[in-house]
């Protein structure tokens, strides 16, 4: 297989950096890009080390065969109005990022034999959930009331993961009266204090792999965000989803920065109990006293910093209380006719065995032969308006499901592209099968496909440094969402910590964690104005 010629960022060689930089962070998704560019904003000249070959961590796309796919964008939520999360999009790229918006039903749900659907706009939402359940009036009002309810909570949860340690201990009265009961319950008990209907409860769980957890596992903190995010609909970043990156790297190079690819960071330097700069893979030092992680937690504290450093500063026993989210599968389609000659939807498709999203989570991971518990479907072509300029009489469709990255763990040694035969045959089985999910619900789709190929775990982790493969960084259980310490201030001088392990998963998680990092980092004072800029 080729690598993609799509490419943005700089490549590293040692003789291209400056000789000195406020901050170094480490890796371009969107969390690294958000922290880089609010402070180079702020006046900071900063170094990004990305260790791919292209800048934007899981907002990237590739090329190859003539097609182009997204690996970690499918659908944003909150960009259809002046909100917060379209301010800051808006400020971050320079106001060139444009948003295109799904259908009105932009998630369709198959659970079993019955079709279900989540519409646009919070009154549409709700009457058609409804439609849909005419029975369940008063279940479905005191759902909306619970999401309604979490707005504020949300908020505070954020301010407080940026408060230093002495803050966080005085607001806590505040904010325990601003978290809501069942913040940090699992979602299934939460919801079903609300009604017994397990297909009502199924809808409302219908986007649980947008966090990776089925219910009964899950946070209702963070089943309540997501809802709440994708609540106005779903839009797709128009150019694709590498422009997300593409339209930011310009404000960081502006202050004096820079983005580098190729550019992997092997260590932290931690000396006299401070940071002192990184160390790269290919041995040079670069010195710098602040250097952010967007790494995640699990590079950061086992990977990159020495084990030393991580028992000293007691690390190590909080490592214990947080596990890798799941890992996925991805199946890239490319098909010779355009999107709207095949009539492919702009809506997203999931689909599901049963209302039982536990169990069947449960079966799989038991059995590899047993369905998947869930198929999601996403168009991308369909969704972007300006596919056909850079891809003309073609359409791509993107498959992503769950895998365990312990199937794949015997070749986690060998090289991307030349893994061997077994592995090749055991990831084209599980394409066909996930192939057959596609056809069987776009039936038209059935030949006119011209190409496609599987990621599995391993791929996650040769491209975006997941050792894991996880999908999302770290699982969003209630536990994690309950530990403190993962927050932007670290307990070792000079470093930050910034991303969706900081706050949760998703493009607006990691860029609202990118906003608290820098927050925690200059001060409410220095911070204040620039916030103004952007909201006002
Ligand atoms: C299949 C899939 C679908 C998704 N769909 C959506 C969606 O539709 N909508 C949505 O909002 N979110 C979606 N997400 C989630 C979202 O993409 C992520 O939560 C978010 O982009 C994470 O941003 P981040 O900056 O925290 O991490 P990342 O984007 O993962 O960035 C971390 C970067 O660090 C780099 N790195 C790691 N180690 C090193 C090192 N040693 N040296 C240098 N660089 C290093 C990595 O290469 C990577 O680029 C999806 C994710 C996946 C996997």
């Amino acid at each position: 297989m080729t690598p993609s010629t799509l490419r943005i960022g700089y490549r590293y060689r040692p003789a291209r950096l400056a000789p000195e930089y406020d901050a170094i962070v480490i890796g371009s998704g969107m969390g690294g890009l958000t922290t880089a560019a609010l402070l180079s904003e702020l006046g900071w000249k900063v170094c990004v080390l990305e260790q791919h070959y292209t800048a934007g961590g899981y907002t990237h796309s590739y090329e190859r065969n003539g097609y182009e796919w997204d690996v970690g964008v499918h659908y944003i939520g909150d960009v259809g109005a002046q909100t917060q999360t379209r301010k800051m999009f808006d400020f971050l790229s320079g106001g060139r990022l444009e948003w295109a918006p799904m259908a009105a039903e932009y998630d369709r749900f198959y659970i079993g034999d019955k079709v279900f659907n989540a519409k646009a706009g919070k009154q549409e939402f709700r009457d058609n959930l409804l439609r849909q359940f005419p029975d369940e009036q008063q279940a479905i009002d005191d759902y909306m009331k619970l999401l309604a309810g979490s707005g504020g909570a949300l908020s505070a949860f954020g301010m407080g993961r940026a408060m230093k340690p002495w803050q966080q201990s005085l607001a806590q009265p505040f904010l325990n009266w601003k978290t809501p009961d069942v913040f940090f319950r699992n979602t299934y008990d939460v919801l079903r204090e609300l009604t017994d209907n397990k297909d009502l409860i199924a809808v409302l769980c219908g986007q649980w792999g947008d966090m990776g957890l089925p219910p009964k596992q899950s946070t209702f903190m963070v089943h309540a965000m997501i809802a709440r995010h994708y609540l106005y609909g779903g839009y797709y970043p128009v150019g694709g989803a590498w422009k997300i990156a593409d339209s930011i790297i310009p404000k960081i190079q502006k202050a004096g920065g820079e983005v580098f690819t190729y550019a992997r960071v092997n260590q932290i330097l931690v000396e006299d109990g401070k940071v002192r700069g990184v160390e790269m893979k290919d041995g040079h030092r670069i010195d710098c006293d602040c250097v952010i992680s967007s790494a995640g937690v699990d590079n950061t504290f086992n990977h990159l910093l020495s084990a030393d450093v991580v028992e000293q500063s007691s690390y190590e026993n909080k490592l214990a209380n947080v596990q890798p989210s799941f890992a996925h599968l991805g199946v890239y389609v490319g098909l010779a006719r355009t999107a709207e000659e095949l009539g492919l939807p702009r809506t997203n498709y999931w689909i599901y065995p049963s209302n039982d999203y536990d169990a069947a989570v449960d079966a799989f991971l038991k059995d590899k032969h047993a369905p998947f518990p869930v198929v999601y479907i996403s168009f991308p072509s369909a969704k972007d308006p300006d596919y056909l300029n850079r891809h003309p009489g073609t359409a791509t469709i993107e498959i992503v499901a769950p895998a365990p990255y312990e199937w794949f763990a015997e070749w986690r040694d060998s090289t991307w592209g030349k893994r061997g035969e077994d592995y090749d045959n055991f990831k084209a089985q599980l394409g066909e099968r996930l192939m057959e999910h596609l056809y069987d619900k776009v039936p038209q789709t059935r030949g006119q496909v011209d190409y496609f190929e599987v990621s599995t775990p391993l791929s996650t982790d040769w491209f975006g440094g997941y050792h894991h493969g996880e999908l999302y960084g770290l699982a969003h259980t209630p536990e994690r969402m309950q530990q403190k310490w993962l927050r932007p201030q670290t307990l070792i001088p000079g470093l930050w910590l910034t991303g969706q392990d900081v706050l949760t998963c998703g493009v607006t998680g990691a860029m609202m964690a990118g906003m608290l990092t820098t927050m925690s980092m200059v001060g409410t004072r220095k911070m204040a104005p620039l916030m103004k800029q952007i909201y006002s």
